[in-house]
């Protein structure tokens, strides 16, 4: 089998825990059990399992376990959030405020609330990729029911103001739903301290099973409402109907545990692997670029611009380095990333774009080698291209 490149992409999904795959395994075979069957103990052990990492989940975000609702990730907890709120709350306004470089789920709920009769705001971001709060409340009608702003961003990595946001939206009687999938188990989150009534997480993001996630829904200051997107038997709640996915649940709670305990430490081991990265690349190159700001972002996201090179040539350069690469040009054939655009880093005069995901097992090693094959494909990518730099 060939080499594998070196997994710097942590933000497009994580390897599950060992940890957790352990604790998952029993749900597949001796205890395969519907939760939803309450007459016998099949169901009740399923039932207590579900119960268990409901309990996990809402302790990572300082909820009570009846304000968590299983989903099968971030994008379906997004559309939960969005087109179930706005169907509840429809009497009281239609006015959606959203920001430009949200991930495509909310961006496209919202499109879907727009041709259903909504007004639809999209705020635009400054270069350090934050809200202007000065243009959120600016935005706020007495119509407006619903902001919702990402807590962490999945490209740029940067973390929204969402205490101030949640604030704004309150002080005008609307909701505030986050999508947090690559902020959870990562940094901090109090929904009640950031004012949060609606928050979307996914598991494999943070070393958990693909397809399981969860939606918190505020059940207090205020009650919230939501109008379920999936009919059927009235699980959760009667929120999102459908077999619950026991193995994923119980690994997204296993997850959130791990995370939880294991976040101050680790999250120090990565900003100083990411800030060392940083450094390595700016000690051998000129003209690099980081995209947001660096003073609210997450521990393990680093992306950079390299001027002067194109961002085809990097990308096939570098195919020992799994990482996401993006042109930050706008005459490129890569499209340029939406994030990138809403920032104003897309210019005309080239320039490649790399993400940076670091993770778990991402070691001091392969970190001296990411910045050795960056700066060395940059270099050479340099002096190749004719024009003066
Ligand atoms: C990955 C991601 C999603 C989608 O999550 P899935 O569980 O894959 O549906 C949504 N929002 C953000 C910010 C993400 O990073």
């Amino acid at each position: 089998m060939a080499v594998r490149p070196i997994y710097l992409d942590y933000h497009a999904t994580t390897p599950v825990d060992p940890r957790v795959v352990a604790d998952m395994l029993p749900y597949f075979t001796e205890r395969f059990g519907n939760p939803a069957s309450r007459q016998h103990a099949w169901g009740w052990e399923a039932d207590e399992a579900v119960e268990r990492a409901r309990g996990q989940v809402a302790a990572l975000i300082n909820a009570t376990p009846g304000e968590i609702v299983f989903t099968s990730g971030a994008s379906e907890s997004n559309n939960l959030a969005l087109k179930g709120l706005c169907e509840t709350r429809r009497e009281r306004g239609r006015h959606v405020i959203t920001v430009a470089t949200e991930h495509k789920s909310v961006l496209d709920s919202c499109k879907r609330l727009a041709t259903c009769g909504y007004d639809v705001t999209v705020l635009g971001v400054g270069r350090d990729g934050l809200v202007d709060l000065d243009a959120l409340r600016a935005a706020m009608t007495p119509n407006t029911i619903l902001v919702s702003v990402m807590a962490a961003n999945n490209e740029i990595g940067t973390l929204q103001p969402l205490d101030a946001i949640g604030a704004i939206a309150h002080e005008h009687g609307a909701l505030l739903h986050t999508d947090a999938a690559q902020a959870a188990g990562k940094v901090p989150i109090d929904v009640r301290a950031l004012h949060v009534d609606l928050l979307s997480l996914t598991a494999h993001k943070c070393y958990g099973p693909k397809g399981a996630g969860a939606l918190f829904v505020a059940k207090a200051k205020p009650r919230v409402a939501l109008a379920p997107q999936i009919d059927g038997g009235g699980h959760e709640h009667g929120w999102r109907s459908g077999t619950l996915n026991v193995p994923g649940i119980v690994g997204l709670g296993r997850a959130a545990e791990i995370c939880r305990e294991e976040m101050p430490a680790e999250s120090a081991r990565l900003r100083a692997l990411r800030d060392g990265l940083l450094e390595g690349l700016r000690a051998r190159l000129d003209g690099v670029l980081v995209n947001g700001t660096m003073d609210r972002r997450l521990p393990h996201n680093l992306h950079v611009t390299f001027d002067g090179v194109e961002g085809e040539a990097l990308l096939m350069a570098i195919g020992d380095l799994a990482v996401s690469t993006g042109s930050a040009c706008s005459s490129g054939s890569q499209a340029p990333s939406h994030v990138l655009q809403a920032i104003g880093a897309v210019r005309d005069g080239g320039g490649a774009s790399i993400r940076f995901g670091l993770g778990r097992n991402t070691t001091p090693d392969e970190i001296a080698y990411a910045i050795d094959r960056v700066a060395t494909v940059v270099a050479s990518l340099r002096s190749s291209v004719a024009r003066p730099r």
